[in-house]
């Protein structure tokens, strides 16, 4: 991830780079720098360190008019944290800022950059270079030309010498949103750095030359025409853009999932089947496999609970849920033949990365399950499935922990399919419930009035149980964590039937119980359970699926999720348990967003 912004026009430059990084820090941190041109030079300056780092370094500088440059913050993907290889890059008469990666930046090293001495570690001065080499006084056919021999993703910004005032733009799944005001043109990585500008704007298309000049943001097809941007609007304004208008980046990530679930799910989907060619996981590592090991930590360490259920299941073989500070230090017995599953949504959790290389060295097949792009984790994971659950700011995770449980549906499918446990029909089926699931969430964020008024019984709460049954065991663990990382409520997740052998003694009169039972198989079971909790005086708060009778003495408030096959309901459910841990925290005056003591990746021991 990283922040881009751009931007021609009548304003001093510096000030609205500035600020449009500013917009733009979450998405990227380690460095930031602008370029800012005048008639007769593009002048750079960069650091590493956040924006304010930079701001300190311009204060240093002489004043500069400038009405045109480009801007970014950088996280890292090639090369380390260095002033070097902060952005903007300049090669020959091009200076350009770059989101993404340039996978083959290698070969185009190799092919047009023999013998040259590059400033930068990174696959951007490469790209530069290329452009640079294409470049003799028409910009838009060296852009082409360039992006003709590009392979990854890329967003990018360019500056040429001899062209003053003027910014070309082109991406390839990076993002970059556009819009004109009175002010100037702008381009940006989202409208956040736009908004304080104007509320309508457009979303770069692939394939087209963005051309921003002191009067217009044009877009330009290769042949040269002009193509007319789809104009969006958006409601909200500067000071609600921080959040897209919600009080909180948790509660807008819990209503992101949906969108979330559905670019997980649905690129993965060919002739209703889940295939993995363009992720290139081969289905012949698949073949040899005997046993899995799913590691990882916290909430992605849940998502790895569910995923024993669903492969157990599917598959019939061993699946073992490792706690990743355990499983580095506790000589796992793993070999050739087993696939190891490292979870985690930023791809930097040092315990994970420790346990994949452990894994690695004993000759596992791994495959990383990550959120954030050419993180340590995806760049060495045998293979990545990268969930597409964009930036996940709150600290506790959210959107991040349902794709990660769609990601691991999806692959216990096609393992299934390989091993042959399951056919094709079946897998459909199976797919189509999935997709299901997505219906199902909208469904459960309808609830959240109801959720907020029922979690004024859980505020004065100093202790809390979850229990539920098999997969919804695997779901009350992640419902716990939420609840204790932004609620401070003690809490603890319990498997149902396991209660009366200790945690009993601890059910008093009022002590909230929040108990999930969506699973028909042990759905008595667990309406026992839930009557020796209520027989000591608990609340009971009930999950379960609509159709499921349940006489109205066994609870003091219910929530349902909608019908769906039993072993999809953790992904509507986790919603619950989410609007459950957020409203707890609101209601309790807490820091949502930014907990104590916890941070967003652990990259530390
Ligand atoms: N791959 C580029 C780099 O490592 C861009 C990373 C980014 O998107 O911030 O510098």
């Amino acid at each position: 991830m990283c922040g881009i912004i751009g931007y021609s026009g009548n304003l001093e430059a510096e000030q609205v780079l500035i600020s449009g990084l500013e917009q733009l820090e979450y998405r990227g941190y380690d460095s930031a720098g602008i370029a800012r041109m005048t008639r007769d030079a593009v002048e750079i300056t960069k650091t590493t360190g956040n924006v304010s780092a930079l701001k300190r370094k311009l204060e240093e500088k002489a004043t500069l008019t400038s009405h045109c440059g480009i801007g970014h913050t950088r996280w890292a993907t090639h090369g380390g944290v260095t002033e070097e290889n902060a952005h903007p890059h300049r090669f020959g008469k091009i200076t350009l800022i770059h989101n993404g990666i340039i996978e083959n930046y290698k070969k185009i090293r190799e092919d047009y950059g023999k013998g040259t001495r590059f400033c930068s570690q990174t696959d951007t001065e490469i790209a530069a270079m290329l452009m640079d080499t294409f470049y003799d006084g028409n910009p838009e056919e060296a852009i082409w030309k360039t992006t003709a021999k590009l392979e990854g993703s890329y967003a990018f910004c360019v500056l040429f010498e001899d062209i003053p005032n003027v910014v070309y733009c082109i991406r390839k799944v990076s993002p970059l949103v556009a819009a004109y005001a009175k002010e100037g043109a702008f381009v940006a990585s989202d409208v956040t750095a736009l908004i304080a500008y104007t509320q309508d704007y457009f979303v770069v298309p692939e394939d087209t030359i963005l051309v921003l000049t002191d009067e217009k943001a044009e877009l330009h097809n290769q042949k040269g025409n002009v193509v007319k941007p789809e104009m969006l609007h958006v409601k909200w304004d500067f000071a609600s853009a921080q959040k897209n208008g919600y009080p909180h980046y948790m509660l807008k990530e819990i209503y992101e999932q949906p969108e979330a679930l559905q670019r997980t799910i649905a690129p993965r989907m060919k002739e209703n089947i889940p295939d993995f060619e363009d992720d290139q996981i081969p289905d012949s590592i698949f073949e040899s496999i005997q046993q899995v090991k799913i590691v990882a930590c916290g909430t992605a360490m849940h998502a790895g609970l569910i995923g024993k259920v669903l492969i157990e299941k599917r598959v019939r073989i061993p699946v073992g849920v490792e706690i990743a500070s355990e499983f580095r230090y506790a000589d796992p017995i793993i070999d050739q033949k087993t696939l190891v599953i490292v979870i985690s949504q930023s791809g930097e959790t040092i315990d994970t990365l420790a346990s994949l290389r452990l894994a690695k060295e004993l000759g596992a097949v791994t495959i990383g399950i990550v959120n954030v792009k050419g993180s340590t984790i995806a760049r060495e994971s045998d293979y990545v499935f990268y969930t597409h659950a964009g930036p996940e700011i709150a600290v506790a995770s959210t959107k991040a922990y349902t794709v990660q449980i769609a990601a691991l549906c999806l692959l216990t499918m096609r393992l299934a399919l390989i091993k042959k446990t399951l056919g094709r029909g079946e897998i459909t089926r199976d797919f189509a419930l999935l997709k299901e699931s997505i219906e199902c969430v909208k469904h459960a964020l309808l609830l959240e009035p109801e959720i907020q008024k029922m979690t004024a019984c859980l505020t004065e709460a100093s202790d809390l149980f979850f229990i539920g049954r098999g997969i919804d065991y695997a779901l009350s663990c992640e419902g716990s964590i939420k609840l204790k990382e932004i609620s401070y409520i003690h809490s603890e997740a319990y498997a149902a039937g396991e209660l009366k052998h200790g945690t009993i003694s601890l059910i008093t009169e009022g002590v909230p119980v929040i108990a999930i039972a969506t699973q028909e198989s042990v759905f008595s079971k667990m309406v026992s359970n839930i009557r020796e909790v209520k027989a000591r005086g608990a609340k009971v708060i009930l999950i379960t699926k609509e159709s499921m009778q349940v006489e109205e003495s066994i609870f003091d408030y219910h929530f349902t999720i909608p019908e769906i096959a039993d072993d999809y309901t953790p992904i509507p459910a986790a919603v619950i348990l989410q609007l459950i841990a957020y409203h707890t925290s609101v209601r309790r005056g807490l820091n949502v967003d930014q907990p104590r003591n916890l941070a967003k990746s652990v990259t530390v021991e």
